[in-house]
């Protein structure tokens, strides 16, 4: 076997396969294989015309064909089997060679297996593939992590097969170890946010103005065309006007309501709720599909629970629609500046050094949340790259201000009329909670000093106290 392959991918299903043939598509001699040999057969059968394929049966084999330092992308179910190729690639490996996880790892396996791997004298690249089967194949956003000198020989060609905006490739250098395993999570973080935030703008629209699921189509069609445009928008649109071909209805209409997840969006809460940033929008998207999916309690309260609500009375469509439109856009702001900040958290804590308006670049192209509007985030971390709060770049001060109004207007009708709209009620409440002169943390923390002598600070002067509550009440310097 002669090793001339410049690239190698192992594991075959969708998403392997779909990487494999971009980087043949783009002229690479790409080794392939995959633990059950079928699916690299098929592969060949299928799509070996559309480049310089090498195929291998055995993992011997396979790494045999590639060209030093060796490139490996493994592409298997996430988890165990990730471990299990790593155990049985890393032997036949030498030092200075390059293993690429773009699998969906959950980044601190990312940072154990960095480890491993660096101890022996191999790079591990964790690495966030985002765009699903079509992205794989035509051009994803890719988050890799690593040593940044893995990056000078791998990052070429991540870049050629990536996504491209405006002639920019949707993939760079992300930070150390899991750092590019952590964007991907908080990428796929925001994707809920966004999800959810628009089903919400959805369901209003239906409940506020009795529109059928092809108007709001049409409606989202239209908000595709401003400020709103992106591939989730786009989406929507095209779900909503579609048709049950065996009933006639809309096909939202014949899917049953209970939003499933695979893990992505629970790890990124659990991660906010580790780092103390509150990423309310995606934790609340999170809830909502465990909301949805709550079969017994739903039943419950759908038996038992009044409204108390009239329905809806909207007075002047146009107006509606436009209110419901800008709410969309300022809680949307809110989740993605909240997903930034935990990316700062997470960069602080880790020593990642991540650049975040460079993350938002690489997001505009190829991945699930590519939208017109990561352009003016890039921007926003371009005039200040230590911006504490994206909102608080004019930019977005400005954006978000001019719907403020509108914002309020939908959050307080889906209150008053009965319709759940957790996401924007709750990015209203931060953008409340974030811009207070004071908030009522202050009694919080006088109960905790009441209860458990947690301590207090004050606001005028300087050490740190407790009072003796269930003494004579005198303050004493803790
Ligand atoms: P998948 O269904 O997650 O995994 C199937 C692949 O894993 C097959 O090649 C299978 O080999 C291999 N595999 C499973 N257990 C193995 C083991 N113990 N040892 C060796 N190989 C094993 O495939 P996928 O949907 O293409 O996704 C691949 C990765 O990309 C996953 O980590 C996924 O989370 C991530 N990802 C997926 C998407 C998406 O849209 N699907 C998007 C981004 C990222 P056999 O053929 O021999 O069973």
């Amino acid at each position: 076997m002669s090793a001339r392959a410049q690239i190698g991918v192992t594991g075959l299903a969708v998403m392997g396969r779909n990487l494999a043939r971009n980087f043949a598509r783009h002229g690479y001699t790409v080794a392939v294989h995959n633990r059950s040999y079928a699916k690299t057969e098929s592969l060949i059968a299928e799509a070996g015309h559309e480049g310089d394929f090498v195929p291998s049966e055995s993992m011997a084999d396979f790494v045999a064909s590639l060209e030093r330092p060796r490139k490996v992308v493994i592409m298997v179910k996430a988890g165990g089997p990730t471990d299990a190729v790593i155990d049985e690639l890393v032997p036949l490996l030498e030092e200075g060679d390059i293993v690429v996880d773009a699998g969906n790892a959950h980044f601190p396996d990312t940072i154990r297996r960095e480890n491993a791997l660096r101890a022996q004298g191999l790079h591990f690249v964790g690495t966030g593939v985002s765009g699903g089967e079509e992205g794989a194949l035509n051009g994803p956003s890719i988050m890799p992590g690593g040593t940044r000198e893995s990056y000078e020989s791998l990052g070429p060609i991540l870049e050629d097969i990536s996504a491209k905006v405006d002639g920019v490739p949707c993939a760079t250098y992300v930070g150390p170890d899991g750092a590019g395993h952590f964007v991907k999570m908080v990428h796929n973080g925001i994707e809920y946010a966004d999800m959810q935030l628009i089903a919400e703008a959805y369901d209003l629209l239906r409940q506020g103005l009795g529109a059928s699921a092809r108007e709001i189509g049409e409606i989202f069609a239209q908000w595709n065309t401003g400020d709103l445009e992106s591939f989730l928008i786009e989406i929507t649109a095209d779900v909503l006007q579609h048709v049950d071909a065996e009933t006639g209805r809309a096909f939202v209409d014949i899917v049953l309501d209970q939003a499933e997840q695979k893990g992505t969006g629970r790890w990124t809460v659990q991660n906010g709720l580790d780092l103390g940033v509150p990423i309310t929008g995606i934790a609340e998207a999170t809830f909502a599909r465990a909301l949805s999916g709550s079969v017994p309690q739903r039943e419950a309260g759908r038996a038992a629970l009044p409204a108390h609500a009239q329905a809806w009375e909207v007075k002047d469509r146009d107006a509606f629609i436009e209110d419901v439109r800008l709410a969309l856009y300022a809680s949307k702001v809110v989740a993605y500046s909240q997903g930034f900040d935990q990316i700062a958290a997470a960069s602080l804590e880790n020593s990642w050094d991540i650049d975040r308006g460079a993350m938002a670049r690489i997001w505009r192209g190829g991945c699930i949340i590519r939208a017109r509007f990561l352009n003016r985030i890039t921007e926003a971390y371009e005039r200040d790259a230590n911006l504490p709060l994206l909102l608080a770049d004019p930019y977005f001060t400005d954006a978000v201000g001019n719907g403020l109004a509108a914002w309020r207007r939908i959050v307080a009708g889906a209150a008053q009329n009965g319709v759940p709209a957790p996401a924007f009620s709750s990015s209203l409440a931060y953008y409340d909670g974030v811009r207070a002169e004071r908030l009522p943390a202050a009694l919080v923390q006088a109960q905790r000093d009441f209860f458990g002598a947690h301590t207090y600070k004050r606001v005028d002067r300087d050490g740190t106290f407790h009072t003796q509550w269930s003494g004579d009440r005198t303050e004493v310097e803790a």
